[in-house]
């Protein structure tokens, strides 16, 4: 069996919410579900949730839950007739006080906007799909000019060329849904749309105020987050490359830069990255990809993505399972040159802790021994999350006795989270339990070298700090 490190996140939606079809994306090679807060009712979270959960419990594997908030998304209002056609040059109104908008103008569910435009500033309507130059404020209403044709329909979001809007990171709804993330126990909780390490710190306490343990996830898509990189990723456990509203507000071109530097500093800072939007856009309407969407999904394997992640393609796609087989089989392939790849670069670096020193022990030993695989024991996960940053073509199992942290492994690039009861007190009879927690699930044969890392004195918690050399079925006196 060949495993897939890079990790898929899908979204749930109408296409993807039944029983079934959430048990056969789980199965077709789903690691964590995202719950998108910008569509659907609370209910209708907790439902899919539930089912994940019960799903999972089923098939024996932990499944990550990530809900992902709307954030202060701005949004046209309504149309009388659903829909519009705009050409380019005409005229066209952006009213905060319209209430149902017809050919001239439309409504705004963020009455600010008007205070925040001035003559010449670009609005980017549906993902950049309209082009409105603002020629005049006039109280709530902004009067533009349409730079590009196309049809525009209800809801659609706005953004603004270079960024810039100061609209806060977390809404009252945003409040809201953090309170039902943490009551349907998510994994992760993404947060759109922050300025800076501010939102992402008031994120995570209002999480730890509701009780919850998520992680955090800073999706970067605003323009003003590539100047504060650094500390978001600091204050962060995770940033998404959000490159659909990103692209709107820095310029399609600059993105496939920006997301290797993203995915190069997240790495550095033993952080977690997932790449998103659009990946296998075309396969919401066919069976198979794009080539350029293959390069795409093996690019962002090749520059060291923990996940990559499917939003409309399972949601509301007609391919969803598929789409989820396609991406699996792109990763695994570009997994092999990335292996080659990144072995003939890698540099010597200056350890910081003692679990991060025996994390590149592990990996160096395990590049030049003939090591069949590495266990971590692990309580948190965090051993599990050195090992996994120092890129090693050796799969990762990180057995750990809490179902919570089992479950947080699910988006770790090249990390396998099993159980482990840690039923004794007795070090021999622990470590006795790692090596049956890997033949119980295949992981190794009689006869194959493993690596192991635990904290000592074990069964107490603590960071790791022992590796140890063992070959499967030879038990002596340790
Ligand atoms: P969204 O975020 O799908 O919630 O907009 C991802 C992105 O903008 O790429
Ligand atoms: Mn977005």
């Amino acid at each position: 069996m060949i495993l897939r490190k890079t990790k898929i996140v899908a979204t749930l939606g109408p296409a993807s919410s039944s029983e079934e079809m959430i048990a056969r994306l789980i199965t077709a090679g789903v690691d964590v579900v995202r719950l998108n807060f910008s569509h659907g009712s609370a209910q209708d979270h907790i439902k899919r949730a539930e089912i994940v959960r019960k799903i999972a419990a089923k098939l024996n594997r932990p499944i990550g839950v990530l809900c992902d908030l709307q954030g202060p998304k701005i949004r046209i209002g309504k149309f009388e007739l659903g829909k519009i056609t705009l050409k380019t040059g005409d005229l066209f109104v952006l009213d905060a006080d319209c209430a149902l908008g017809n050919q001239y103008q439309v409504g705004l569910d963020y009455k600010d906007l008007p205070q925040q435009v001035s003559a010449d500033t670009l609005l980017l309507l549906d993902d950049g799909r309209i082009e409105l130059k603002v020629d005049c404020v006039r109280g709530n209403q902004i009067h533009c000019v349409v730079m590009t044709d196309g049809v525009l329909s209800n809801n659609k979001g706005i953004n603004l060329q270079g960024g810039g809007l100061s609209a806060d990171a977390l809404t009252d709804k945003d409040i809201e849904d953090i309170k039902t993330a943490v009551a349907l126990e998510a994994d992760y909780i993404a947060i759109s749309f922050p300025r800076d390490e501010k939102d992402v710190l008031l994120a995570k306490s209002l999480v730890k105020k509701a009780g919850g343990t998520a992680s955090i996830i800073a999706k970067i898509e605003r323009a003003e987050a590539i100047d504060n990189l650094e500390a978001i990723i600091h204050a962060s456990d995770a940033i998404m490359v959000a490159r659909g509203d990103l692209g709107v507000e820095v310029g399609d071109a600059a993105v496939p830069g920006l997301q290797k530097r993203m995915i190069r500093m997240a790495r550095a800072q033993n952080k977690l990255v997932i790449t998103a939007t659009q990946m296998m856009e075309s396969m919401i309407n066919s069976p198979i990809p794009t080539r350029a969407e293959v390069s795409d999904v093996a690019n962002a394997v090749l520059d060291g993505t923990d996940a990559v992640m499917l939003s409309a393609e399972t949601a509301a796609g007609q391919y969803p399972i598929q789409t989820v087989l396609a991406v699996h089989r792109v990763c695994i392939e570009a997994e092999k040159e990335y292996e080659s790849l990144h072995h003939a670069n890698r540099r010597p670096q200056r350890l910081q802790q003692t679990d991060e020193a025996i994390a590149a022990a592990a990996i160096f030993t395990a590049q030049s021994f003939n090591v069949k695989v590495i266990a971590a024991l692990t309580q948190s996960g965090n051993a599990a999350q050195w090992l996994s940053r120092a890129d090693s073509s050796i799969p990762i199992y990180a057995l750990s006795p809490d179902k919570v942290a089992r479950r947080k492994l699910t988006l770790h690039r090249n990390v396998f989270p099993y159980p482990i009861e840690q039923s004794s007190k007795n070090r021999d009879e622990i470590l006795r339990e790692m090596e049956q927690v890997l033949l119980n699930n295949n992981a190794v044969q009689a006869g194959d070298t493993v690596l192991l890392t635990f904290g000592e004195p074990i069964g107490s918690p603590g960071g790791t700090n022992t590796l140890k050399i063992i070959k499967i079925g030879e038990h002596r006196a340790t």
